[in-house]
């Protein structure tokens, strides 16, 4: 009885994971999408402690179990310590920073999936055993171990601790599929040989571990610059694959569930993005192709002289404009200016003036966060139009604010092919009568490639901390009204 209300309630959640993910896909039920997850999630918890603790007890009278106040004592030291990690690093995460902790999120996952793949080795099921079951572990430690170093090199590269450059080794592929190759090699001798020896046994499963560790770090380490994005979703993707595994091995429904769900919608997620940006999918994973032949961004000088304009001038632009286009990027969520540019926007609106934001899918540092941060500030969904929504009509536009964005709006990936962002669309801002671009420099973006937009006859550059120079504009046009 007890059994099939658990499963009941697994399956109840893994239903409310679905109502989640179809929820999330709309930002106006995005909101009852979380909530559906979470109280998925909050049963789910439930249900597993229900069951280990009846599994406890179930098994404690022949002794072949921890008893029942070990088993809780356990969960409840396990889930004390990650609340005492989690909450912490939760509270202080700045937005900008959620990509870099996405990652490394990811890699608990991954090394979570490996010590279960060891774990069913060593302690097998009483429904395990066989051929199967040891596919399985071979197939779940492989991903778990290269989702861990995949997300770890993917974690140091976002958060800037390491160079976001591809590394390139000659006969990089080769290598790769020597990896795999010999990965199935293993697997074919593990699942031959691993349960009659077991010493052999532990040999075959950690050399598999070790080659999928090696795979991650080197594959995720040829991916760089404008691929980033692909990679967080990717090895989103992966980190499911890794549960989905471990619930194979665990001969748990809602793990495989849960985990296929988000294997799945990590994979499209990656796909969509990579048709965003024109590139293959296969290449992207594949990592490194076509940068052999990239450039070396020409330097300022090469690139001419740019022009400047101040706040009272921005001001005086954007009250005298019939329509204006908004195309945020990374600088807006770093100077957290989405509140300031929300008022002007409300401010600009009241003046008669046609206001609209133009998102491109990878600005920003994950997928959806230009959308987050502007629904943040109260920015109406009904001006905020997609990349192919509104590229037509920037030519018309009277004036483009570039708010922190900059290789979402680079004129070189359509008219360099030379340039390592070639081919991606982008918004094509130049279009518009006048171009303003809010940023502290002339630095380059992610991509480190130079912005030939900034040296366009109807670009002026406005420097300075976006929020700082939205809010002086804020108060010029309080002279002008
Ligand atoms: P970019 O990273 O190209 O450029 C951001 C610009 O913001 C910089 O040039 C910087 O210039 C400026 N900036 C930074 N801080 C401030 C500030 N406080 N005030 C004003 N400006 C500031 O941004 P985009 O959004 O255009 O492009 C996103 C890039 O990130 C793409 O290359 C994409 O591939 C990559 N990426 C995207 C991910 C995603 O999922 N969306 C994930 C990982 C990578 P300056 O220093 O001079 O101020």
């Amino acid at each position: 009885m007890l059994l099939q209300f658990i499963q009941g309630t697994y399956i109840i959640a893994g239903v409310l994971f679905i109502l989640s993910l179809a929820g999330l896909s709309k930002q106006t039920t995005a909101r009852l999408g979380n909530i559906a997850g979470m109280v998925g999630m909050g049963l789910a918890l439930v249900a597993t402690i229900v069951h280990s603790v009846y599994l406890s007890a179930e098994g404690e009278a022949s002794g072949a179990r921890l008893s029942v106040w070990l088993t809780l004592g356990l969960i409840v030291a396990v889930l004390a310590i990650g609340a005492a990690i989690g909450i912490p690093i939760a509270r202080k995460v700045e937005m900008t920073q959620m990509p870099e902790l996405i990652a490394a999120f990811h890699s608990f996952v991954g090394m979570a999936a490996v010590l279960v793949g060891f774990n069913s080795f060593a302690v097998p099921g009483e429904s395990a055993g066989g051929a199967v079951h040891l596919v399985e572990v071979a197939l779940g430690v492989l991903i778990g171990a290269y989702t861990f170093t995949g997300s770890v090199i993917a974690y140091l590269k976002l958060s800037a601790k390491m160079g976001s450059k591809p590394l390139t080794l000659p006969g990089r592929n080769w290598i790769n599929l020597f990896g795999f190759v010999l990965f199935f090699a293993l697997m074919i001798w593990f699942v031959l040989a691993g349960e009659q020896n077991p010493t052999l046994g532990w040999i075959l499963i950690i050399a598999i571990a070790v080659i999928g560790f090696l795979l991650g770090l080197h594959m995720v380490a040829a991916i760089g610059g404008g691929d980033m994005p692909v990679v967080v979703s990717m090895l989103n993707s992966y980190s499911g694959w890794a549960a989905a595994a471990a619930g194979f091995m665990l001969d748990n429904n809602l793990l495989i569930i849960t985990g296929s769900l988000v294997g799945s919608s990590g994979a499209i997620l990656s796909y969509i993005m990579c048709r965003a940006m024109n590139r293959s999918f296969i290449s992207v994973i594949l990592g490194g192709f076509g940068v052999d032949t990239g450039t070396v961004a020409a330097s300022d000088a090469e690139q001419g002289e740019h022009r400047e304009i101040d706040a009272a001038g921005a001001a005086e632009l954007l009250w005298n404009a019939k329509s204006v286009i908004i195309t945020p990027g990374y600088g807006m969520a770093v100077a957290k200016a989405q509140y300031p540019v929300a008022d002007l926007t409300a401010k600009l609106r009241a003046h008669g003036v046609d206001v609209r934001f133009g998102v491109h899918p990878v600005a920003g540092r994950l997928p959806g966060h230009m959308n987050v941060l502007l629904a943040e500030a109260h920015v109406p969904y009904d001006i905020v139009l997609e990349m192919d929504e509104i590229n037509d009509d920037f030519a018309g536009t009277d004036v483009v604010l570039v708010i922190g964005a900059n290789d979402t709006v680079n004129p070189a990936a359509l008219d360099d092919p030379t340039s390592p962002i070639a081919g991606m669309p982008v918004l094509e801002v130049w279009k518009a009568d006048n171009v303003i671009v809010f940023k502290r420099s002339m630095a380059t973006g992610y991509a480190g490639v130079q912005n030939p937009l900034f040296f366009k006859e109807n670009t002026q550059m406005l420097f300075g901390d976006a929020k700082d120079r939205v809010e002086d504009i804020i108060k010029d046009l309080g002279n002008l009204a």
